[in-house]
């Protein structure tokens, strides 16, 4: 298995590689699109790929925040389809860190209720539902798109993967 190292220098190349023929070949190349895309797929690439099943860099680089990938480790067997899968390796990543976002938007509200009272919280709770449904309305292109980076940083890797282990067996 390529190291971390490998992983990262792939990703920056590619990222950087995917940006100039983007630029150079897409009809009507968009910043915003391009900017949300290459920048999902450096942070996926960097920190929310495949690797995240084991104690890896990638799994550090969290900082403080790791331990929301601990849960992802138990469940998720090493190199299994569920982390290393093409397509759903970074789809269920993206998948799992939204949930997070929910778990902790939660917490921090159950939170917010026990110091400011239940109807404060309920009233934050809608304010911030209303948020999230906006925002989904409203950007459901740049969405897909960094859904697409999570995938493509994900597919990326497993193929460094493989090739890398195909190699190892060969020679
Ligand atoms: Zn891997």
């Amino acid at each position: 298995m390529p190291g971390a190292r490998t992983h990262d220098i792939i990703t920056v190349v590619t990222a950087i590689g995917g940006a100039a023929a983007y630029g150079l070949y897409a009809p009507q190349p968009d910043l915003a699109h391009g900017a949300v895309f290459t920048g999902t797929y450096l942070f996926a690439g960097f920190a929310c790929a495949g690797d995240l099943d084991i104690k890896s860099a990638q799994y550090r680089r969290w900082g403080p925040l790791r331990f929301i990938w601990l849960p992802y480790q138990k469940i998720v067997p090493h190199r299994s389809w569920i982390s290393h899968g093409m397509i759903a390796g970074g789809l269920i990543r993206a998948l799992y860190l939204a949930l997070v976002f929910l778990c902790l938007a939660a917490a921090g509200l159950a939170l917010y209720s026990q110091v400011q009272g239940a109807e404060a919280a309920q009233q934050a709770a809608r304010t911030q539902i209303e948020a999230m449904k906006g925002f989904l309305a409203d950007y459901p292109t740049h969405i897909g798109i960094a859904i697409a980076g999570f995938i493509l940083a994900g597919a990326v890797h497993t193929l460094t993967d493989a090739v890398s282990t195909w190699f190892k067996r060969r020679f």
